[in-house]
């Protein structure tokens, strides 16, 4: 052997006997830089195209929940998730949902020679015939109950219990009356609900051109307003979930079934009620006599003046509902982390649409598939989440969040161990400007993620400083609402969670011109929007996937309880009510977030100083306590509204689905106390009070990781 032969195989030796150990130590780029590469891989115009193509093929068929085209629409996701190499699995329930069987509007009056039968009818854009319009469900609300209404019509405004009471002031009777009600203010639920409690037989809900569209600019195709046909399909549901399996996964029946019980009081309407056009609603406005309405309730329809009644039109509105138990699919890709496994990221967004649900919910569904072609180019690249991470796409969140519900349900205490968060996309673009809800110990990173991503309408700033001067005030909203799929996550178990999307409301809501030339007309011509949209979302998810130590700060959730409690305070309440032990728990909290951002500036010190495995113990116990701490604020008894309503700051109020008031148990209580002629309400105030203190004391335990 010579002595560079001899060499080599001392070399080759070496190699062969170090190798695994230079690999093991040999450390992979740092997930930062992987985080960089999801941003750049965005580069136009390859994922404008992608989305776009998505959204088309999406959107192609009306897809309403439980119809085959929903089937096709499920399977296109999951082909599209597999083909990214992830993962792809589904989760089916048996569920209730309704259907229109039968659907008759007719209005008699003085002036009317015959009574006239209302089309009820959504007219095609003329030039866009859809090839598949005989799948297009007839305009209802989902769970109205069947039957009908006789009576003279009263104009009822938006439907508010504010609009009721001042018909009652002006000695209007509602009373086995139809009411006629304009969309754009509360849940079309609880305008049923109200009409309901002030004696109505049958409500219509109509969209009126001064809500939902424009005098002079005329309509979709032309301009982005709703054409006068046009109908706002929805459900009148008030809750969450199959309403047949309160609490409980409607597992499939071919699965041997499960309990089914009758809905939770009050969830669902007591009256028939029926959506309506502007063109159906002005014919109607027309022969309504009585009383000049208030100048705030005039809409914009081609009605002399707007009268309240009631009568002398007399409306008959019948509705027949086809009830029938139906299969849902929840489609699902799993990214195992490496790291922590059992800790989950969770993005969710639903495929179900009233018709095409272009913007909503399809631009979401596109967004999230945009997604999952930027994680398979990560991944082709070495990249691994440190924590697992599951994209979500649900169905039924149209009837009332069924398909996340349900899901929920079936995996309550697994969610309760291990979730991190849960990032909702429902409509990810209906035109531009950035908005959010979220609680509030995320409002740091959304604020951070957004500093990262360009503002697609305008390349020489970023989201964040668009979306600072966009004056949305607070900046950041919270997520009290029923209004979407995080509600199971948030209001029943605890987890923490995002809603964002870019533009807000939009005029052909629910309405057969929600579809793909709307988007790209007016909606998202270019296909950016979807594009950040789909940068702020995974980001989001990539951070606190990867992030050691989460990015989690609970001192927002302090500061913004500390002023949801002021702003209560600050109302109509009774000199017996204290708010003390309420701020001295949020004291608390506040006291335990600034010692856990200490100690995670530690942890964060020690970790990049040395590399032992003796540092995984605490940042584990760091980052569980910030993950446990939201749980916190649920109660198992829930809210006023219901007991599956567990959070005592973020959930709906009684009178409003829609709303985003903290506290919600508080704020119904003293409502309640406000119309009641004793002072025995008021205690009820201050119970409410005490629980809130103590859930919010629990947090401030838990987040502290000590024992009293
Ligand atoms: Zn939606």
């Amino acid at each position: 052997m010579t002595k560079v032969s001899r060499w080599k195989s001392f070399i080759s030796l070496a190699v062969a006997v170090l190798l695994p150990f230079a690999t093991t130590f040999l450390p992979a780029p740092p997930r930062n830089d992987f985080h960089s590469l999801f941003l750049s891989s965005a580069a136009p115009p390859a994922s404008n195209t992608t989305v776009s193509d998505h959204l088309r093929r999406l959107t192609a068929r009306p897809h309403v929940s439980g119809s085959p085209a929903d089937a096709l629409v499920a399977r296109y996701v999951s082909d599209v998730l597999s083909s990214a190499a992830l993962p792809t699995h589904s989760v089916r329930y048996d569920v209730l949902l309704t259907f229109p069987s039968f659907r008759s509007l007719t209005l008699s009056s003085p002036e009317l020679r015959l009574p006239v039968a209302l089309p009820l009818t959504q007219l095609h854009v003329p030039g866009h015939p859809s090839p598949f319009s005989d799948e297009v469900v007839p305009t209802f609300h989902a769970y109205a109950p069947s039957g009908s209404a006789v009576g003279p019509a009263v104009y009822a405004n938006y439907g508010r219990r504010e609009d009721f009471s001042a018909l009652a002031r002006l000695g209007i009777n509602v009373s086995r009356s139809v009411v006629v009600a304009r969309y754009g203010k509360i849940h079309r639920g609880d305008i049923v609900k109200n009409a309901h409690h002030a004696g109505a037989a049958g409500v219509v809900i109509y969209t009126d051109t001064a809500d939902y569209g424009s005098e002079s600019d005329g309509w979709f195709p032309e301009s982005r307003w709703m054409p006068p046909s046009g109908v706002q399909v929805g459900t009148v549901y008030n809750g969450a979930g199959d309403p047949t399996t309160p609490g409980w996964a409607s597992t499939l029946e071919m699965a041997g079934g499960c309990e089914r019980a009758g809905p939770p009081e009050g969830a669902v309407a007591d009256i028939p009620s029926l959506p309506i056009s502007a063109a159906d609603a002005a014919i109607i406005l027309k022969e309504i006599g009585g009383p000049v309405a208030d100048e705030a309730w005039h809409g914009l329809l081609d009605v002399p003046v707007y009268r309240l009644g009631p009568g002398p039109a007399v409306l008959n509105l019948t509705y027949i509902a086809k009830e029938s138990i139906t299969t849902i699919e929840n489609v699902f890709a799993l990214i195992r982390g490496t790291e922590e496994p059992d800790r989950y990221v969770i993005l969710g967004n639903h495929r179900d649409a009233w018709t095409y649900g272009a913007v909503d919910p399809n631009s979401g569904t596109a967004t999230l598939l945009e997604i999952s072609g930027r994680l398979e180019k990560l991944m082709k690249r070495g990249w691994k989440p440190r924590r697992s991470i599951i994209l979500c796409n649900w169905d039924a969140e149209e009837y009332g969040l069924i398909g996340s519900t349900e899901w929920v349900e079936e995996n309550r205490e697994v969610l309760r161990s291990k979730a991190i968060a849960y990032l909702n996309v429902d409509i990810a673009v209906a035109g531009p400007g950035f908005h959010a809800y979220a609680t509030p110990q995320l409002d740091d990173i959304l604020k951070q993620v957004t500093q990262q991503v360009e503002d697609p309408d305008n390349s020489s700033r970023t989201v964040y400083d668009a979306w600072i001067d966009s004056g949305d005030t607070p900046l950041i909203g919270r997520l009290g609402g029923g209004g979407s799929d995080y509600a199971p996550f948030v209001q029943h178990v605890g987890v923490p969670a995002v809603d964002m999307f870019f533009g807000g409301g939009y005029p052909v809501y629910h309405s057969i011109y929600d579809d793909y030339q709307w988007m790209e007309k007016f909606g998202d011509p270019m296909f950016r929007r979807h594009v950040a949209a789909a940068s702020i979302w995974g980001l989001l998810a990539l951070r606190l996937a990867d992030d050691k130590i989460l990015p989690f700060n609970y001192l927002s959730y302090a500061t913004e309880l500390q002023s949801s409690a002021k702003e209560l305070e600050a109302g109509e309440i009774d000199k017996s009510v204290s708010f003390v032990p309420l701020y001295e728990s949020i004291e608390k909290l506040r006291k335990s977030a600034v010692e856990i951002n200490k100690q995670k500036e530690f942890a964060r010190d020690a970790w990049f100083s040395k590399w032992t495995k003796t540092q995984t113990l605490p940042v584990r116990d760091l980052n569980d306590r910030m993950m446990m701490a939201e749980r916190a604020f649920t109660d198992a008894d829930g809210l006023f509204k219901g007991p599956w309503y567990k959070h005592l700051i973020y959930g709906p109020s009684k009178q409003d689905d829609y709303g985003s008031k903290s506290f919600p148990g508080i704020d119904d209580a003293i409502e309640e106390a406000k119309n009641a002629n004793s002072l025995d309400p008021w205690k009820h105030v201050q119970h409410e009070i005490w629980r809130a203190a103590r859930a919010i004391t629990q947090a401030s335990l838990v987040l502290s990781g000590e024992f009293t």
